[in-house]
């Protein structure tokens, strides 16, 4: 939809972003690359001075049809990348603008799918890439009495995904914290009755492992550990898919810069979630960040989700925040639920407790998500990469 080579304004949502220096590149190889010929470009880059990383990504069914992408690091010049596109094995070379160069929806041109295999193995949920609108709906915090029956309902109203917290991060050290391994455990039983994948938050390095024993399908790093790097860095060494929730009073450079720590171990399965900010609003329990959608989706090539329960901190607004996030082209959906709210241990003022009401909130939000996501691909908008 931007004519004329012009740069989108939302090529630029920030000041950080609009003086961020040309000091990277990346290169796409054509299919079919060899080791060999990407050995030689690495190696004339590193006589240049300039630092190479393999951009992780897709993987092709075969050795002969993966698409091998570089990150390029350090002073490069004009003159390098012109050289550097002369070269056979070359597809294209990409200045770099202020985003990380994983994240990138110049990278590859198009957005991303993160899948997540069904429990039992048949099929898969997945998220972003233009597939269907993903609903993770599930209990604030796991407890032993209701996470079942919650999750339960949440599937039969339409979730594809269900989220439950076992590790809770509380404002206060008195306030619930969880129900930890307990909680998980509770969490994965549950997901062999219901059939859904789960998503949970981990608060700490040392749970990494345990979150891996219980085969956590998802692993949510909270807004409050966004700047978290050594969680990040474990988190993305799983290679489990990980939800990156954007700091409450990070900038999007920061948020951005933070999730590429799960990147750059070599993890593809990113995932990065708005959930609104520290602001001047009083309405809701955030601000919601919602333009922030739609900034992002011309930026990078992650799924894009909300979590409308955290951001609108009210039941009654979470159907119509969620219809917001939907007619900005979100990729998915994360919501409270729960079925009998005054016993839920966290957050109960926030969860839709009735399935005929999910389901018709749901259906909502599918169909907008519907429309606008056959807009986005008749207008071809989100071809900024081109
Ligand atoms: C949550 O999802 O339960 C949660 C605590 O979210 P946030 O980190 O966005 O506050
Ligand atoms: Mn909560």
């Amino acid at each position: 939809m931007h004519a004329g080579g012009a740069r989108p304004v939302w090529a630029t949502p920030e000041k950080e972003l609009r003086k961020a220096k040309k000091d990277g590149m990346i290169i796409q190889y054509v299919v079919g690359t060899t080791s060999e010929q990407r050995e030689e470009v690495h190696a004339k880059l590193k006589s240049w001075g300039l630092r190479v990383a393999e951009n992780p990504g897709d993987v092709g069914t075969s050795p002969q049809d993966r698409i091998y992408v570089d990150n390029v690091f350090g002073n490069v010049k004009d003159a390098h990348r012109r050289e550097v596109s002369t070269l056979e094995c070359v597809k294209k070379v990409i200045p770099i603008e202020g985003v990380p160069q994983n994240l990138s929806l110049k990278r590859r041109g198009r957005h991303h799918t993160v899948s997540l295999p069904l429990p039992g193995g048949k099929g898969s949920v997945d998220i972003g890439g233009g597939n269907p609108l993903v609903v993770m709906a599930g209990v604030c915090a796991v407890d032993r009495e209701h996470t079942l029956a919650s999750h339960q309902m949440a599937r039969r109203a339409g979730a594809d995904m269900n989220r439950g917290g076992a590790y809770k991060p509380r404002t206060s050290p008195y306030d619930f914290q969880g129900l930890k391994e307990e909680g998980l455990k509770i969490l994965c039983d549950a997901r062999r009755e219901v059939g859904l994948p789960v998503v949970s938050e981990v608060l700490d390095v040392r749970d990494v492992e345990l979150f891996m024993k219980y085969d956590v399908d998802m692993l949510q790093i909270g807004t409050r550990n966004a700047q978290n790097f050594e969680l990040l860095i474990e988190a993305g060494r799983t290679g489990k898919p990980v939800l990156y929730k954007r700091g409450f009073s990070n900038s999007i450079d920061e948020s951005l810069k933070a999730a590429n720590y799960v990147m750059e171990q070599g993890n593809d399965n990113l995932i990065f979630c708005l959930r609104g900010v520290k602001g001047i609003g009083h309405s809701f329990r955030n601000q919601g960040d919602l333009d922030e959608i739609v900034a992002l989706s011309h930026l990078i090539d992650r799924p894009i989700v909300y979590d409308v329960s955290h951001s609108a901190g009210k039941k009654a607004a979470v159907g119509e925040i969620g219809n917001m996030a939907c007619a900005g082209g979100v990729d998915g959906l994360l919501v409270d639920v729960h079925v009998s709210p005054s016993d839920a241990l966290v957050d109960g003022f926030q969860a839709i407790d009735k399935e005929d009401e999910l389901r018709e909130i749901i259906q909502t939000w599918r169909s907008l998500s519907q429309l606008v996501k056959a807009k986005v691909k008749e207008y071809g908008r989100r071809q900024a990469a081109n």
